[in-house]
């Protein structure tokens, strides 16, 4: 194991009880997802279930869109989203009641079963990866011939799976809660997700401080998983970090991913999903996020349909639209900030951090001291100062050269700054013209 390079922050245990919020007036699920633009097959005044299929993906190996809700779709529009763009999205008014939402259960032998199952239900994650869930979990033995082409990592043999119980970034604490609150379920997915993968390693790791319960590390080690307690670095939870950490294996940018190396990452609330889709469950139809609002005092977990407008999420839990100013939609660190609250709720976000206009730090954009604090700290050894002075001049071509992709967006450069140079959001200005750039040449 490696010295994570980063910023000593505490362990947030939290209160670890979810909260289940009203079904609101209407759902808006975005047809554009990290694996592209959805296409859907229901048309306004179209009636839908729960659970019901209602968009595909371009590809077929694409995690299809379920309705999160019963009710009739009332248009397909544009609407913003939590990666602060707009884009097409199916809206469904008047959801009935409609829980619960099953179908039938598959046999818990039969593996390609129950991850057909996988492939069909809509499960998307936080941490993003290249490859969709259902095929990066197969031992190469398990991919279906027709995917096989879309990756040469699908051919590689999986040695290793981590469970990652590790929270994301400072100030959220929602993997813990569901490590603490679904331990059996996560323990009996573990079976499961061995014998697709192959894995003949399993760690799981957690935030030091955050042990989970002797119950639960006996019946990890009976299973033959390693636990690991990881350092309370940030950002040790996302998966460039945590696989060096565990297994010493770097991942580099544009080297297929770490199921590439062998490796497959399924984060604790990911593998919840699983073991609900292998139990005859829709996990899709609900998503579990941390809200965060300090003006109002309010930090707590709350589970919603996806496709929950935020705005109705703040109505349920009593916080006044009027006093807000800015909502980090996916939190703290890793949120975009987004001044406007009818986005949806997504499978992708796992956390909102809520902000008056007086809470906002407004900084003046001051030149750089070279006091090298951010090449210090920046976990994937760039040095966000000259990167960031480059994307800001126009110098795209030297920014690649830099490595630019390798930033992981963690803000942590910006976060010791003294100077408060917006360095993230120049490296993120600099991608996306690199890739602009690529698509027109
Ligand atoms: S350059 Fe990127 S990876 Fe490095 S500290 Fe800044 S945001 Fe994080
Ligand atoms: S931390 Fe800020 S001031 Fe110091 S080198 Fe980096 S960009 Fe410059």
């Amino acid at each position: 194991m490696k010295r994570v390079k980063g910023i000593p922050f505490p362990t947030e245990n939290g209160r670890s009880e979810i909260e289940d919020l009203p079904l609101p007036e209407r759902i808006v699920l975005p047809l554009v997802t990290p694996f592209g633009e959805m296409i859907p097959i229901v048309s306004p005044g179209d009636e839908v279930q729960a659970g019901q299929l209602i968009a595909k993906g371009a590809n077929k190996w694409d995690p299809p869109l379920l309705s999160s809700a019963a009710g009739q779709v009332s248009a397909v529009k544009f609407w913003p989203n939590g990666t602060g763009n707009e884009g097409p999205a199916l809206v469904i008014e008047s959801p009935k009641q409609d829980s619960p939402f099953r179908r039938e259960q598959p046999s818990q032998k039969d593996v390609h079963e129950i991850m057909r199952w996988v492939q069909a239900g809509d499960i998307r994650e936080v941490d993003p990866s290249p490859i969709p869930l259902a095929l990066r979990l197969r031992k190469p033995e398990l991919v279906p011939p027709a995917f096989a082409p879309f990756s040469p990592a699908l051919e590689k043999p999986i040695h290793t799976l981590v469970l990652n119980g590790i929270d994301r970034q400072p100030g959220i604490w929602l993997r813990k809660a569901i490590t603490k609150n679904f331990s059996s379920d996560i323990l009996e997915t573990i079976p499961l997700l061995k014998d697709v993968t192959g894995a003949s390693r399993v760690f799981f790791a957690f935030s030091k401080g955050a042990e989970p319960g002797e119950e639960f590390l006996k019946g990890l080690r009976e299973l033959g998983v390693e636990p690991v307690s990881c350092p309370n670095v940030y950002p040790i939870g996302l998966n460039p970090l945590l696989i060096p950490f565990l297994t010493g294996q770097e991942i580099p940018f544009n080297s297929g991913g770490a199921r590439q190396f062998g490796i497959v990452v399924i984060d604790v609330a990911t593998a919840l999903k699983v073991h609900g889709t292998a139990h005859g469950e829709i996990p899709s139809v609900e998503v579990v996020i941390q809200v965060t609002a300090p003006s109002a005092g309010i930090d707590t977990l709350v589970r919603v349909r996806q496709g929950t407008l935020i705005e109705d999420v703040l109505s349920a839990l009593s916080i006044s639209k009027k006093d807000l100013a800015k909502v980090l939609c996916g939190g703290p660190f890793l949120g975009t900030a987004l001044h406007r609250f009818d986005i949806p709720i997504t499978q992708e976000i796992d956390s909102i951090f809520l902000q008056t206009e007086r809470e906002i730090i407004r900084y003046a954009d001051e030149a750089c001291v070279n006091c090298g604090y951010c090449v210090q700290h920046c976990p994937m050894k760039l040095m966000p100062n000259e990167l960031s002075k480059n994307c800001e001049y126009g110098n795209f071509n030297v920014a690649e050269g830099m490595d630019i992709f390798s930033c992981i967006e963690c803000g942590i450069c910006a976060y010791v700054c003294p100077v408060n140079r917006p360095m993230v959001q120049l490296i993120c200005f600099g991608k996306r013209e690199i890739e602009a750039a690529r698509k027109e040449s």
